[in-house]
């Protein structure tokens, strides 16, 4: 387990050792827009003539901007040092120089990625990277291909996770909004639970069929037909409207699991299907548990409560598990084969990049043999065997700026068939753009009818895409990075194992869970206490020491860790006793009444800095941060 040499280039580095790459790349790119700008009209004199910066005013504006970016510079010199191999907390490490100069590059040209005519450039450059990630899942990305697949970037995972439940929903509704507008078209089924209970493929096909219909009228139809139609979907007459015109039908539930990151709820919220729509699923080991899932699912079915979706997680937010993919994707199947339809989103917000492990330079699926050659144990049978369904999800998040090392503003969402994504249009006039034979990227320039956000940074999705040529998605270039933060990871659990055995006569400690991927978590309890909320107080204590604090010098923190915490519904029954066992505490110290009493604190280590483990395999950061754990255990027990 080594550092990898072939990182070097890609990032200006803990110590800026990239700095004259990344000063000219930025300088020179910084010349070449200003003559950009003189070569636009040069005949046309100067504005601002050449005299001005000897003005009063000038000066006086000139020495108020240097004072404020000084005080401004001055003061982030107490942000997080996500650069440093001593930074091990959340998910961000050092960014790619390819997305960081392409986006200063960019940013003075300001393009706006609502639409074609704001940014005739970087639009393209935001459906290519949706073509780039989906190859990267097993999508379909051929854009002469109908049902190729279509993504575009959000500002984060939060809102791809909710374009995910906008679409899942339009999707649902959409069927029964025919039936109701009396389309004859002989694939729409006949009673509003079998058109509520589609499959989202089934959906999009209709929705395609309808659009070559219209097409196919007189002229003086086909707006009636459009307006009909539009006047019974649930984007006209809201959720409350919806039901109540079909009696049939209840609000849908979403069924997640219990480690699903809080911009689920945020999502139902905002859609007004409400909190109490979305459903955690108790986990198996931090997992998806699909029998108890399974068990939900039947009872909906037997009560006729729609589902509009399952959420899977490729990576959780707080341990990097890895929800059993291919199961919850037979598990669907087999829901739908009994009546039960509903979409699968995958959000991949934190792990989704990790599928460049799994992808050769063809972009075909490597072998887990193939996969698992560099390390000792990853990836286990469950991991690859996840990674491999990716592809039968309906749509999926991931987030350039976690795993994707791309400043933050940048997160993906994909859906699986282009044709669905006209669904959210704003305005109905998308129906002849859908039958009108556009090839793929005039069809979907007009990004800004089908994205939650309007005006957004161009600049962002030149970041994104400058990274993924220069580091194709596949093991043996992007890939490089996924691999080096899982041979930390593994270099990372044998200090963490060897750290355990030593302080045994100060704590009991355990790594809770065996990751399946780049976090590691870590429990202590003080040898002697059996009080739960006293070791959450010391983990507390710890994790502010590790913390980058407002009022004091960054250079007195020695590391830069997080905490997370353990809870039964996400542990499940049996490893909730086996690890109070092993922490010695007692076996009903979980106690739901009291909020320092229903959870456990651990550490949680993302171990994704490329330059943690030099090119021997050895960590002076590593053992540095074990070696101050073991300090700070001393001290508190002297
Ligand atoms: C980070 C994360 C999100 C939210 O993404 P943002 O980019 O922070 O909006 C959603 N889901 C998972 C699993 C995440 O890790």
């Amino acid at each position: 387990m080594s550092g990898d040499p072939s990182l070097y280039p890609c990032f200006l580095g803990p110590y800026a050792e990239n700095d004259d790459l990344l000063e000219s790349l930025v300088v020179g790119f910084l010349r070449d827009h200003v003559y950009w700008r003189r070569n636009l009209h040069p005949e046309d004199a100067p504005a601002i003539p050449t005299g001005a910066n000897r003005r009063a005013d000038y000066i006086d504006f000139e020495s108020r901007l240097r004072r404020e970016l000084h005080s401004l510079s001055a003061a982030l010199k107490r942000s997080v040092p996500f650069h440093s191999p001593r930074y091990i907390g959340h998910m961000v490490s050092d960014l790619l120089l390819p997305g960081l100069t392409a986006q200063m590059l960019a940013l003075p040209y300001n393009p706006n990625n609502v639409s074609a005519d704001a940014a005739p450039v970087t639009i393209d450059l935001e459906l290519k990277v949706g073509l780039q990630l989906a190859a990267m899942v097993g999508y379909v990305a051929d854009p002469a291909r109908e049902d190729c697949a279509f993504g575009h970037l959000t500002s984060g995972g939060t809102l791809a996770n909710l374009q995910g439940l906008r679409l899942a929903l339009s999707l649902k509704a959409f069927p029964v909004a025919l039936r109701a507008a009396g389309v004859p078209l002989p694939s729409i089924p006949d009673d509003d639970w079998a058109a509520f209970n589609l499959l989202p493929g089934a959906s999009t096909a209709l929705f395609a069929q309808w659009c070559a219909w219209l097409a196919s009228l007189p002229a003086a139809e086909r707006t009636p037909w459009s307006r009909r139609v539009e006047a019974a979907r649930i984007e006209s007459l809201g959720i409350a409207g919806f039901f109540a015109k079909h009696a049939a039908l209840s609000v849908p539930r979403v069924f997640a699991p219990a480690t699903a990151h809080y911009s689920w709820s945020k999502g139902m919220k905002m859609l007004g299907l409400g909190r109490d729509q979305l459903q955690l699923i108790p986990g198996k080991a931090m997992r998806l548990d699909l029998d108890a899932l399974e068990e939900a699912l039947h009872g909906c079915l037997r009560d006729r409560q729609p589902v509009l979706m399952t959420v899977g997680v490729l990576g959780s937010t707080e341990f990097g598990t890895i929800d059993p993919i291919d199961g919850l994707a037979d598990l669907r199947d087999r829901m739908h084969r009994d009546g039960l339809g509903m979409a699968l989103h995958l959000d991949a917000a934190w792990g989704g990049y990790l599928a460049t492990l799994f992808r050769d330079t063809e972009g075909g699926l490597r072998s887990a043999d193939a996969v698992g050659a560099e390390f000792a144990r990853f990836p286990s049978a469950a991991v690859h065997a996840a990674v491999g369904a990716m592809s039968r999800m309906d749509s999926i998040t991931i987030d350039p700026h976690k795993l994707g090392y791309i400043p933050y503003g940048a997160g993906a969402f994909l859906c699986r068939d282009q044709r669905a994504i006209a669904l959210l249009s704003e305005g109905a006039d998308y129906v002849f753009d859908q039958a009108g034979g556009d090839d793929f990227f005039t069809r979907h320039r007009q990004l800004g009818r089908y994205i939650p956000e309007g005006s957004k940074p161009g600049a962002n999705a030149a970041a994104v895409y400058v990274t993924h040529r220069v580091l194709p998605l596949d093991y043996s270039h992007f890939g490089r990075l996924p691999a080096q933060s899982i041979r930390n990871t593994e270099a990372f659990i044998a200090a963490a194992e060897a750290f355990v055995a030593r302080i045994a006569p100060l704590a009991h400690a355990l790594i809770p869970f065996a990751p399946d991927s780049n976090l590691v978590c870590l429990a202590m309890n003080p040898r002697g206490n059996h009080d739960l909320a006293t070791m959450n107080r010391f983990m507390r204590q710890l994790h502010r020491a590790l913390s980058a604090d407002h009022d004091r010098p960054l250079q007195l923190g020695e590391h830069f860790g997080s905490i997370t915490t353990l809870k039964r519904d996400t542990m499940g029954a049996a490893d909730t006793a086996r690890v109070l066992e092993a922490l010695h505490l007692p076996p009903d110290a979980l106690d739901d009444t009291d909020d320092e009493r229903d959870r456990i604190v651990i550490l949680r280590h993302t171990l994704m800095n490329p330059f943690l483990l030099d090119e021997n395999g050895a960590s002076v950061y590593i053992d540095g941060y074990f070696d101050y754990l073991e300090k700070r255990l001393a001290e508190a027990f002297r």
